[in-house]
Protein backbone atom coordinates (compact mmCIF):
# COMPACT_ATOMS: atom_id res chain seq x y z
CA UNK A 1 0.00 0.00 0.00
CA UNK A 2 1.21 3.66 -0.62
CA UNK A 3 0.93 6.11 1.74
CA UNK A 4 0.69 9.79 1.31
CA UNK A 5 -0.81 12.89 2.58
CA UNK A 6 -3.11 13.77 -1.16
CA UNK A 7 -4.08 11.63 -3.71
CA UNK A 8 -4.71 13.28 -6.93
CA UNK A 9 -6.61 11.32 -9.96
CA UNK A 10 -5.05 12.32 -12.79
CA UNK A 11 -1.91 13.73 -14.00
CA UNK A 12 -2.73 16.08 -16.61
CA UNK A 13 -1.33 20.06 -16.01
CA UNK A 14 -3.90 20.80 -13.40
CA UNK A 15 -3.02 17.63 -10.99
CA UNK A 16 0.75 18.32 -11.87
CA UNK A 17 0.77 21.92 -10.82
CA UNK A 18 -1.25 20.96 -7.39
CA UNK A 19 1.51 18.94 -6.34
CA UNK A 20 3.11 22.35 -6.23
CA UNK A 21 0.91 23.86 -4.42
CA UNK A 22 0.62 21.07 -2.28
CA UNK A 23 4.46 20.95 -1.77
CA UNK A 24 4.74 24.71 -0.34
CA UNK A 25 2.83 23.62 2.07
CA UNK A 26 4.84 20.63 2.91
CA UNK A 27 1.82 18.30 1.51
CA UNK A 28 3.10 15.29 -0.23
CA UNK A 29 1.22 14.22 -3.00
CA UNK A 30 1.12 11.04 -4.98
CA UNK A 31 -0.59 11.30 -9.20
CA UNK A 32 -2.29 8.70 -10.88
CA UNK A 33 -3.33 8.67 -14.26
CA UNK A 34 -5.24 5.80 -16.74
CA UNK A 35 -2.78 6.93 -19.37
CA UNK A 36 0.81 5.56 -19.46
CA UNK A 37 1.75 9.83 -19.78
CA UNK A 38 1.64 12.60 -17.88
CA UNK A 39 0.10 16.02 -19.56
CA UNK A 40 -3.65 14.73 -19.75
CA UNK A 41 -5.39 16.16 -22.98
CA UNK A 42 -1.73 18.41 -23.87
CA UNK A 43 -0.30 14.90 -24.22
CA UNK A 44 -2.68 12.70 -25.55
CA UNK A 45 -4.57 15.65 -28.04
CA UNK A 46 -1.76 18.35 -29.20
CA UNK A 47 1.59 18.41 -27.81
CA UNK A 48 2.47 20.34 -30.26
CA UNK A 49 0.42 22.87 -30.39
CA UNK A 50 1.34 26.52 -29.11
CA UNK A 51 -0.92 27.64 -26.21
CA UNK A 52 -0.95 31.45 -25.96
CA UNK A 53 -3.04 32.08 -22.38
CA UNK A 54 -0.70 30.37 -19.72
CA UNK A 55 0.22 33.97 -18.23
CA UNK A 56 4.71 34.49 -18.23
CA UNK A 57 4.59 31.60 -21.03
CA UNK A 58 3.76 33.02 -24.35
CA UNK A 59 3.23 30.47 -27.21
CA UNK A 60 4.77 27.76 -25.19
CA UNK A 61 4.53 24.10 -27.14
CA UNK A 62 2.15 22.02 -25.26
CA UNK A 63 4.73 19.77 -24.12
CA UNK A 64 7.07 21.89 -23.21
CA UNK A 65 4.69 22.99 -20.43
CA UNK A 66 4.19 19.54 -19.32
CA UNK A 67 8.01 19.21 -19.11
CA UNK A 68 8.22 22.63 -17.28
CA UNK A 69 5.28 21.30 -14.70
CA UNK A 70 7.27 18.22 -14.27
CA UNK A 71 10.63 20.33 -13.70
CA UNK A 72 8.60 23.00 -10.84
CA UNK A 73 7.63 20.10 -8.76
CA UNK A 74 10.34 17.76 -8.88
CA UNK A 75 11.44 18.74 -5.12
CA UNK A 76 8.58 17.81 -3.97
CA UNK A 77 9.10 13.92 -4.95
CA UNK A 78 5.60 13.22 -6.03
CA UNK A 79 4.77 9.78 -6.49
CA UNK A 80 3.50 8.31 -9.88
CA UNK A 81 1.16 5.32 -10.79
CA UNK A 82 0.73 5.41 -14.60
CA UNK A 83 -1.62 3.10 -16.98
CA UNK A 84 -3.97 2.82 -14.19
CA UNK A 85 -7.78 4.24 -13.85
CA UNK A 86 -9.09 4.78 -10.13
CA UNK A 87 -11.59 2.60 -9.70
CA UNK A 88 -13.23 3.25 -6.40
CA UNK A 89 -12.50 5.31 -3.19
CA UNK A 90 -13.16 3.97 0.05
CA UNK A 91 -13.62 6.29 3.60
CA UNK A 92 -12.08 5.21 6.31
CA UNK A 93 -12.95 5.28 9.60
CA UNK A 94 -10.24 8.07 10.36
CA UNK A 95 -11.52 10.04 7.75
CA UNK A 96 -8.76 9.27 5.53
CA UNK A 97 -9.50 7.55 2.05
CA UNK A 98 -7.81 4.36 0.35
CA UNK A 99 -7.65 4.67 -3.51
CA UNK A 100 -7.97 1.64 -5.39
CA UNK A 101 -6.76 1.41 -9.30
CA UNK A 102 -8.46 -1.51 -11.68
CA UNK A 103 -5.05 -3.05 -11.39
CA UNK A 104 -6.00 -3.02 -7.25
CA UNK A 105 -2.97 -0.46 -6.42
CA UNK A 106 -3.57 1.12 -3.18
CA UNK A 107 -2.83 4.74 -2.06
CA UNK A 108 -3.73 5.18 1.67
CA UNK A 109 -4.36 9.57 1.72
CA UNK A 110 -5.67 12.04 4.36
CA UNK A 111 -7.54 13.46 1.30
CA UNK A 112 -8.87 13.05 -2.43
CA UNK A 113 -8.40 15.40 -5.58
CA UNK A 114 -9.97 14.96 -8.82
CA UNK A 115 -8.10 16.14 -11.38
CA UNK A 116 -9.58 13.95 -13.96
CA UNK A 117 -10.22 16.43 -16.66
CA UNK A 118 -12.91 15.14 -19.35
CA UNK A 119 -13.07 11.78 -17.71
CA UNK A 120 -10.49 8.64 -18.34
CA UNK A 121 -9.51 8.51 -21.58
CA UNK A 122 -10.65 5.00 -22.98
CA UNK A 123 -9.59 3.39 -26.37
CA UNK A 124 -12.02 3.43 -29.36
CA UNK A 125 -12.17 -0.25 -29.88
CA UNK A 126 -12.44 -1.81 -33.56
CA UNK A 127 -14.90 -3.99 -34.88
CA UNK A 128 -12.86 -7.52 -34.66
CA UNK A 129 -14.09 -10.38 -34.00
CA UNK A 130 -12.94 -12.05 -30.60
CA UNK A 131 -10.95 -8.72 -29.42
CA UNK A 132 -12.11 -8.37 -26.28
CA UNK A 133 -11.57 -12.05 -25.29
CA UNK A 134 -7.87 -11.70 -25.62
CA UNK A 135 -7.83 -8.61 -24.10
CA UNK A 136 -5.02 -9.04 -21.49
CA UNK A 137 -4.03 -12.65 -23.76
CA UNK A 138 -1.92 -10.27 -26.68
CA UNK A 139 -4.39 -7.47 -27.37
CA UNK A 140 -3.46 -4.05 -26.07
CA UNK A 141 -4.72 -0.79 -26.70
CA UNK A 142 -1.86 1.14 -25.76
CA UNK A 143 1.75 0.53 -25.15
CA UNK A 144 2.70 1.61 -21.66
CA UNK A 145 5.82 -0.70 -21.64
CA UNK A 146 7.72 -1.25 -25.07
CA UNK A 147 10.16 -3.49 -23.27
CA UNK A 148 6.96 -6.27 -23.63
CA UNK A 149 7.23 -6.34 -27.15
CA UNK A 150 10.90 -7.36 -27.54
CA UNK A 151 11.93 -9.85 -29.93
CA UNK A 152 8.02 -10.95 -30.71
CA UNK A 153 5.78 -10.34 -33.64
CA UNK A 154 3.10 -7.63 -33.46
CA UNK A 155 0.37 -6.49 -35.36
CA UNK A 156 -0.60 -3.13 -35.13
CA UNK A 157 -3.51 -1.45 -36.58
CA UNK A 158 -4.55 2.26 -37.57
CA UNK A 159 -3.69 5.23 -39.28
CA UNK A 160 -2.76 8.04 -36.88
CA UNK A 161 0.23 9.33 -35.36
CA UNK A 162 -0.26 6.49 -32.43
CA UNK A 163 0.21 3.74 -35.24
CA UNK A 164 2.86 5.40 -37.03
CA UNK A 165 5.21 6.36 -34.33
CA UNK A 166 4.75 3.26 -32.21
CA UNK A 167 5.05 1.41 -36.01
CA UNK A 168 8.78 3.49 -36.20
CA UNK A 169 9.91 3.10 -32.12
CA UNK A 170 8.60 -1.09 -31.97
CA UNK A 171 10.25 -1.89 -35.31
CA UNK A 172 13.75 -1.48 -33.73
CA UNK A 173 12.64 -3.76 -30.46
CA UNK A 174 10.23 -6.35 -31.77
CA UNK A 175 11.31 -8.65 -33.99
CA UNK A 176 8.71 -8.31 -36.58
CA UNK A 177 5.99 -5.53 -36.73
CA UNK A 178 2.87 -5.50 -39.30
CA UNK A 179 0.87 -2.39 -39.81
CA UNK A 180 -2.32 -2.52 -41.25
CA UNK A 181 -4.60 0.17 -42.18
CA UNK A 182 -7.45 0.71 -44.29
CA UNK A 183 -6.46 3.45 -45.96
CA UNK A 184 -3.52 4.01 -48.44
CA UNK A 185 -2.30 7.33 -47.31
CA UNK A 186 -2.21 8.08 -43.36
CA UNK A 187 -3.99 10.44 -41.09
CA UNK A 188 -0.61 10.96 -38.91
CA UNK A 189 2.60 13.24 -39.30
CA UNK A 190 3.55 13.06 -43.33
CA UNK A 191 7.64 12.83 -41.47
CA UNK A 192 5.90 10.23 -39.49
CA UNK A 193 4.43 8.42 -42.64
CA UNK A 194 7.15 8.98 -44.89
CA UNK A 195 9.36 7.16 -42.19
CA UNK A 196 6.75 4.18 -42.45
CA UNK A 197 6.84 3.52 -46.37
CA UNK A 198 10.99 3.94 -45.85
CA UNK A 199 10.74 1.00 -43.15
CA UNK A 200 8.89 -0.93 -45.16
CA UNK A 201 10.55 -0.72 -48.49
CA UNK A 202 13.93 -1.65 -46.84
CA UNK A 203 11.89 -4.75 -45.23
CA UNK A 204 12.20 -3.60 -41.33
CA UNK A 205 7.93 -3.85 -41.37
CA UNK A 206 5.57 -4.78 -43.22
CA UNK A 207 2.84 -2.41 -44.44
CA UNK A 208 -0.55 -3.94 -45.24
CA UNK A 209 -2.94 -1.34 -46.69
CA UNK A 210 -6.69 -0.99 -48.22
CA UNK A 211 -7.21 -4.26 -45.26
CA UNK A 212 -8.32 -4.27 -42.09
CA UNK A 213 -7.95 -7.19 -38.98
CA UNK A 214 -11.19 -8.69 -39.52
CA UNK A 215 -10.73 -11.48 -35.97
CA UNK A 216 -8.26 -13.06 -33.82
CA UNK A 217 -7.54 -16.64 -33.58
CA UNK A 218 -6.10 -18.63 -31.22
CA UNK A 219 -6.37 -21.51 -28.19
CA UNK A 220 -6.35 -19.16 -24.77
CA UNK A 221 -3.48 -16.71 -26.21
CA UNK A 222 -3.42 -15.07 -28.90
CA UNK A 223 -2.11 -17.22 -32.03
CA UNK A 224 -2.70 -15.12 -35.57
CA UNK A 225 -4.74 -12.18 -37.09
CA UNK A 226 -7.12 -12.38 -39.85
CA UNK A 227 -7.04 -9.51 -42.69
CA UNK A 228 -9.17 -8.72 -45.11
CA UNK A 229 -8.64 -6.50 -47.66
CA UNK A 230 -10.56 -4.24 -49.43
CA UNK A 231 -10.81 -6.22 -52.63
CA UNK A 232 -12.23 -9.05 -50.05
CA UNK A 233 -8.71 -11.16 -50.17
CA UNK A 234 -8.21 -13.12 -47.04
CA UNK A 235 -4.67 -13.09 -45.18
CA UNK A 236 -3.47 -15.01 -41.86
CA UNK A 237 -0.56 -14.04 -40.45
CA UNK A 238 0.76 -15.43 -36.89
CA UNK A 239 1.55 -12.88 -34.24
CA UNK A 240 2.30 -12.86 -30.40
CA UNK A 241 0.23 -9.27 -29.85
CA UNK A 242 -2.27 -7.54 -31.63
CA UNK A 243 -2.32 -3.45 -30.93
CA UNK A 244 -4.94 -1.68 -32.27
CA UNK A 245 -4.50 2.12 -32.42
CA UNK A 246 -7.42 3.65 -33.29
CA UNK A 247 -7.17 6.96 -30.61
CA UNK A 248 -8.84 7.92 -26.83
CA UNK A 249 -12.08 9.27 -25.87
CA UNK A 250 -12.55 10.56 -22.59
CA UNK A 251 -15.42 9.11 -20.68
CA UNK A 252 -16.30 9.90 -16.72
CA UNK A 253 -16.22 6.12 -15.84
CA UNK A 254 -16.13 5.21 -12.60
CA UNK A 255 -16.46 8.88 -10.65
CA UNK A 256 -19.80 9.19 -11.69
CA UNK A 257 -20.30 6.12 -8.61
CA UNK A 258 -18.43 8.33 -6.12
CA UNK A 259 -21.90 9.77 -4.60
CA UNK A 260 -20.58 13.34 -5.62
CA UNK A 261 -22.68 15.84 -7.14
CA UNK A 262 -22.51 15.76 -11.19
CA UNK A 263 -24.05 18.20 -13.59
CA UNK A 264 -23.17 17.49 -17.39
CA UNK A 265 -20.69 15.51 -16.84
CA UNK A 266 -18.88 17.16 -14.38
CA UNK A 267 -18.65 17.30 -10.35
CA UNK A 268 -20.43 20.57 -8.87
CA UNK A 269 -17.88 21.94 -6.30
CA UNK A 270 -18.52 24.98 -3.80
CA UNK A 271 -15.93 28.08 -5.38
CA UNK A 272 -14.90 29.35 -1.85
CA UNK A 273 -12.46 26.04 -2.17
CA UNK A 274 -13.44 23.49 -4.99
CA UNK A 275 -14.36 20.92 -2.55
CA UNK A 276 -17.04 18.41 -3.44
CA UNK A 277 -19.97 17.19 -1.15
CA UNK A 278 -17.67 15.00 -0.07
CA UNK A 279 -15.75 15.95 2.68
CA UNK A 280 -11.55 15.59 2.32
CA UNK A 281 -12.84 15.11 -1.70
CA UNK A 282 -11.89 18.15 -4.01
CA UNK A 283 -12.04 18.68 -7.61
CA UNK A 284 -10.19 20.82 -9.98
CA UNK A 285 -9.54 21.84 -13.80
CA UNK A 286 -12.23 20.62 -16.29
CA UNK A 287 -13.72 17.88 -14.53
CA UNK A 288 -15.31 20.50 -12.17
CA UNK A 289 -18.27 22.52 -12.54
CA UNK A 290 -19.42 25.81 -11.13
CA UNK A 291 -21.34 28.84 -12.32
CA UNK A 292 -19.18 30.67 -14.65
CA UNK A 293 -16.50 27.88 -14.77
CA UNK A 294 -13.80 28.37 -17.82
CA UNK A 295 -12.57 25.06 -19.02
CA UNK A 296 -8.54 26.55 -19.35
CA UNK A 297 -5.21 25.47 -17.54
CA UNK A 298 -4.84 28.76 -16.28
CA UNK A 299 -7.85 28.49 -14.12
CA UNK A 300 -7.07 25.16 -12.78
CA UNK A 301 -4.09 26.29 -11.53
CA UNK A 302 -5.83 29.22 -9.53
CA UNK A 303 -8.05 26.45 -8.17
CA UNK A 304 -5.55 24.15 -7.38
CA UNK A 305 -3.77 26.73 -5.16
CA UNK A 306 -7.01 28.17 -3.04
CA UNK A 307 -8.11 23.84 -3.03
CA UNK A 308 -4.97 23.16 -1.17
CA UNK A 309 -4.97 25.74 1.71
CA UNK A 310 -8.38 24.55 2.41
CA UNK A 311 -6.93 20.83 2.10
CA UNK A 312 -4.31 21.86 5.02
CA UNK A 313 -6.59 21.44 7.98
CA UNK A 314 -7.27 17.71 7.25
CA UNK A 315 -3.66 17.18 7.14
CA UNK A 316 -1.98 18.91 9.44
CA UNK A 317 -5.13 19.19 11.81
CA UNK A 318 -2.89 20.72 15.13
CA UNK A 319 -1.49 23.46 12.78
CA UNK A 320 -2.68 26.70 12.11
CA UNK A 321 -1.87 27.66 8.31
CA UNK A 322 -0.45 31.46 7.83
CA UNK A 323 -0.17 32.38 4.19
CA UNK A 324 3.54 33.10 3.12
CA UNK A 325 4.63 34.43 -0.38
CA UNK A 326 7.60 32.24 -2.22
CA UNK A 327 9.60 34.80 -2.25
CA UNK A 328 9.38 35.57 0.98
CA UNK A 329 9.44 31.79 2.60
CA UNK A 330 11.42 29.77 -1.19
CA UNK A 331 10.81 26.62 -1.63
CA UNK A 332 11.74 24.07 1.71
CA UNK A 333 12.00 20.38 -0.76
CA UNK A 334 11.11 17.04 0.87
C1 LIG B 1 -7.18 20.95 -28.94
C2 LIG B 1 -7.23 21.64 -27.59
C3 LIG B 1 -6.64 22.88 -27.43
C4 LIG B 1 -6.68 23.52 -26.18
N1 LIG B 1 -6.09 24.75 -26.05
C5 LIG B 1 -6.07 25.36 -24.84
C6 LIG B 1 -5.47 26.66 -24.68
O1 LIG B 1 -4.96 27.25 -25.63
N2 LIG B 1 -5.46 27.20 -23.42
C7 LIG B 1 -6.02 26.57 -22.35
O2 LIG B 1 -5.96 27.10 -21.24
N3 LIG B 1 -6.65 25.39 -22.50
C8 LIG B 1 -6.69 24.76 -23.71
N4 LIG B 1 -7.32 23.56 -23.85
C9 LIG B 1 -7.99 22.98 -22.68
C10 LIG B 1 -6.96 22.36 -21.73
O3 LIG B 1 -6.24 21.35 -22.42
C11 LIG B 1 -7.66 21.79 -20.51
O4 LIG B 1 -8.28 22.85 -19.83
C12 LIG B 1 -6.65 21.12 -19.59
O5 LIG B 1 -6.04 20.02 -20.23
C13 LIG B 1 -7.34 20.65 -18.32
O6 LIG B 1 -6.37 20.08 -17.52
P1 LIG B 1 -6.77 18.99 -16.42
O7 LIG B 1 -5.49 18.66 -15.72
O8 LIG B 1 -7.93 19.48 -15.65
O9 LIG B 1 -7.33 17.73 -17.24
P2 LIG B 1 -6.72 16.82 -18.40
O10 LIG B 1 -5.67 17.51 -19.17
O11 LIG B 1 -7.90 16.32 -19.15
O12 LIG B 1 -6.05 15.61 -17.61
C14 LIG B 1 -6.85 14.76 -16.84
C15 LIG B 1 -6.18 13.41 -16.68
O13 LIG B 1 -6.96 12.63 -15.77
C16 LIG B 1 -6.89 11.28 -16.14
N5 LIG B 1 -8.02 10.55 -15.55
C17 LIG B 1 -9.35 10.80 -15.69
N6 LIG B 1 -10.09 9.93 -14.99
C18 LIG B 1 -9.20 9.09 -14.38
C19 LIG B 1 -9.34 7.95 -13.53
N7 LIG B 1 -10.53 7.50 -13.13
N8 LIG B 1 -8.20 7.32 -13.14
C20 LIG B 1 -6.97 7.76 -13.53
N9 LIG B 1 -6.79 8.83 -14.33
C21 LIG B 1 -7.89 9.47 -14.75
C22 LIG B 1 -6.94 11.34 -17.67
O14 LIG B 1 -6.36 10.17 -18.22
C23 LIG B 1 -6.12 12.61 -17.97
O15 LIG B 1 -4.77 12.32 -18.27
C24 LIG B 1 -7.32 22.91 -25.08
C25 LIG B 1 -7.91 21.65 -25.24
C26 LIG B 1 -7.88 21.02 -26.48
C27 LIG B 1 -8.52 19.67 -26.63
Amino acid sequence: MITTDICIIGAGPVGLFAVFEAGLLKMRCHLIDALPLVGGQLSEIYPQKPIYDIPGAPGIIAEDLVKNLLLQIEEFKPGFTLGERVESLDKQDDGSYIVTTNEATEIHCKVVVIAAGLGSFEPRKPAVERLEYFEGKGVHYMVKRPEQFRNKKIVLAGGGDSALDWAIFLSDIASRVTLVHRGETFRGAPDSAAKVFELAESGKIDLILQSQVNSLNGNGVLKEVSILGNDKSLTTIETDDFIPLFGLSPKLGPIADWNLGVEKSAVTVNTLDYSTNVERIYAIGDINTYPGKLKLILCGFHEAAIMMQSAFKYVYPEQKLSFKYTTVNGINAF
